[in-house]
């Protein structure tokens, strides 16, 4: 039988979910096409290929920036402004032009000297240069395609359904996908990479690190992929092929409805919890909005100052908080002074926090210690906050003392633009991320001075028992909350209950299901996710009774292992499930 017909699972690494049913389309590898070039006659001529090639694909670049900004804010446009900096720079162009001069044909430069720049990046012990080898073999391989004449991504456009695989992906394929295009497979990245960052933000399905993938599949072969599980099942059965088509068709049926789901998050009971989206940027605010959402309870404002060549001036960050303000007007927006420290480094142009990324200059006390660059930053979110909607909040804060300068350093702000005559309302509530212990241990003293509380999981589980979030271990943890996270959760809920002020989770624990009665039995008010979770959560709250939430909470809070607290939410106590 010809091999085409024989079914193949391929096991990659989960990057972003969802099930993609289509034909293989593999991406050519161009490094076989390169070699084959023969010297120029005319170096010259030749130069002046390589020049006009360049100003196209510069103004390619510029145009799908351009397109990811207007879709996806500029957290993401700004990841492909970058490459259209670098390839008009001068070191790099002199030292393509010299090659091609000496006899070199332009395919066979560029790629000589980016594949140069992005090996020597890849080993800078600097993690900044470090990240932008991805961006050199990218433009490098954008400008080879463009010198070859070979095909980009719309080539597939009449294709039907296509899976694309590849040896390497870059951001730029997913900046400008035909629409037919349905999933991503690739042999290389990681799921932080931008290329999966944007696979998510546009809802592909991608699979990465799957060994050897382009040797193992053929071309038009039937496949099915599976993001969630990172599987590319290469010619399915038609069994499994139907149960995929059917599962495909049931989730974006699925999304669908969530998008236009209006019902309120309200407990069989009448307890109201308010269900709030995190977002990381400006993308999609009118359209992946889901009407449950009661505002936005996380603005991780520090994202848009990341891929940047330059910082954000006041008035690029205050277009992106009043454009947030705007799009969920009259509902809260609760913006985060940006959170730098840990995995999250300040782009170019601001000094790096210190070596310790996790315990050293981090969050509010970064901002605090960089004055001039805090004080631009507030400006713009007090701008914005004219709106009437918005809500500051300092990430990191680990009591009173440093609450209160962030406080002191926000009224000067306020001080100084009245000062210079800019109308902005009324102040806007200030509030405190609690995610570390000596904030939660001093919740009684932070509620009488704050205006609000979110709990920040993610980091308190960490910083509670001492692992790193980025560790493989650290999800047991996270998902199964220990004892001790519990009492700090309920100490802060108390501690802001008696002095009337609210409190929110904006940790990933905000939109774990098994968690979720617990978190509304602790008497939390508020929940923050991702906006893909406000629908299942949305479904979880008004299937539970708030009695049955609370009894189980008082259960929850006398156990002494995370085991078995994992036991107790898995057999959930009567009444508070459906
Ligand atoms: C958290 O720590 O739980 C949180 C929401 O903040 P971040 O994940 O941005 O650190
Ligand atoms: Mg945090």
């Amino acid at each position: 039988m010809d091999n085409i017909l024989v079914c193949k699972v391929l096991k990659g690494v989960p990057a972003s979910k969802g099930i993609a049913v289509g034909r293989i389309f593999i991406m050519q590898d161009l490094a076989p096409l390169v070699s084959r070039k023969a010297a120029p006659d005319k170096p010259e001529a030749e130069i002046l290929r390589y020049r006009a090639a360049r100003e196209r694909v510069w103004l390619r670049f510029k145009q799908d920036a351009a397109h990811v900004l207007k879709e996806l804010g500029p957290g993401k446009g700004n990841i492909l402004d970058v490459h259209a900096l670098i390839l008009k720079d001068q070191v790099l162009n002199q030292e393509i032009e010299l090659l091609i001069y000496t006899g070199k044909k332009a395919e066979v430069a560029v790629e000589t000297v980016l594949n140069k720049i992005s090996e020597q990046q890849k080993q800078a012990q600097n993690k900044y240069l470090k990240e932008r080898f991805t961006v050199s073999r990218d433009i490098g391989r954008q400008l080879v395609i463009e010198l070859l004449g070979a095909h980009r991504l719309e080539e597939v456009k009449d294709k039907g359904d296509v899976i694309v695989v590849a040896r390497q992906l870059t951001p730029f394929a997913l900046a400008d996908h035909p629409a037919n295009i349905k999933g991503f497979a690739v042999e290389t990245g990681g799921p932080t990479g931008h290329a999966a960052i944007l696979a998510r933000a546009y809802n592909i399905p991608m699979v990465l690190g799957i060994p050897g993938i382009e040797a193992a599949v053929r071309n038009g072969a039937q496949a099915v992929l599976n993001g969630a599980t990172g599987e590319l099942i290469v010619n399915p059965s038609p069994e499994v092929l139907k149960v995929s088509i059917m599962l495909r068709n049931r989730e974006l049926a699925a999304a669908a409805k969530a998008r236009t789901e209006n019902a309120v998050p309200e407990t069989r009971d009448g307890r109201r919890i308010n269900l709030l989206m995190n977002i990381e940027t400006t993308r999609n605010l009118d359209t992946s909005n889901p009407h449950a959402a009661d505002g936005v309870g996380l603005f991780r404002s520090e994202f848009l100052f990341m891929h940047r060549e330059t910082l954000p001036t006041e008035e690029d960050q205050f277009r992106e908080f009043d454009k947030v303000a705007k799009a969920f007007f009259p509902r809260k927006v609760v913006i985060r002074t940006v959170d730098f420290g840990g995995d999250k480094q300040p782009p170019a142009g601001i000094e790096a926090g210190n070596r310790s990324a996790y315990s050293g200059l981090r969050g509010i006390r970064y901002c605090l210690a960089h004055e001039e660059f805090f004080e631009t930053h507030l400006r713009a979110i007090l701008r914005a906050g004219a709106s009437g909607n918005v809500s500051v909040m300092f990430p990191m804060v680990p009591g009173l003392e440093t609450f209160r300068k962030a406080k002191a350093f926000l009224k000067m702000t306020r001080d100084k633009l009245e000062a210079e005559g800019v109308k902005l309302g009324k102040p806007l509530p200030v509030g405190i991320m609690i995610e570390v212990p000596s904030a939660a241990l001093m919740a009684g003293s932070l509620a009488r001075e704050s205006d609000f509380f979110s709990v920040g999981t993610n980091d308190l589980v960490q910083y509670t028992l001492g692992i790193d979030r980025e560790d493989s271990s650290y999800s047991g943890y996270g998902i199964f909350l220990p004892p001790s996270v519990i009492q700090l959760v309920q100490l802060v809920v108390d501690s802001a209950h008696k002095k009337n002020k609210s409190v929110a989770v904006c940790g990933e624990l905000a939109h774990n299901t098994l968690a979720v009665p617990l978190l509304i039995g602790l008497g939390v008010d508020e929940l923050s996710m991702d906006a893909s979770h406000i629908p299942s959560t949305l479904q979880a709250i008004r299937s539970l009774s708030f009695s049955g939430c609370r009894e189980l909470a008082q259960k929850a809070l006398m156990l002494e292992t995370p085991g078995e607290i994992k036991d107790l939410l898995k057999s959930p106590a009567p009444g508070t499930a459906a």
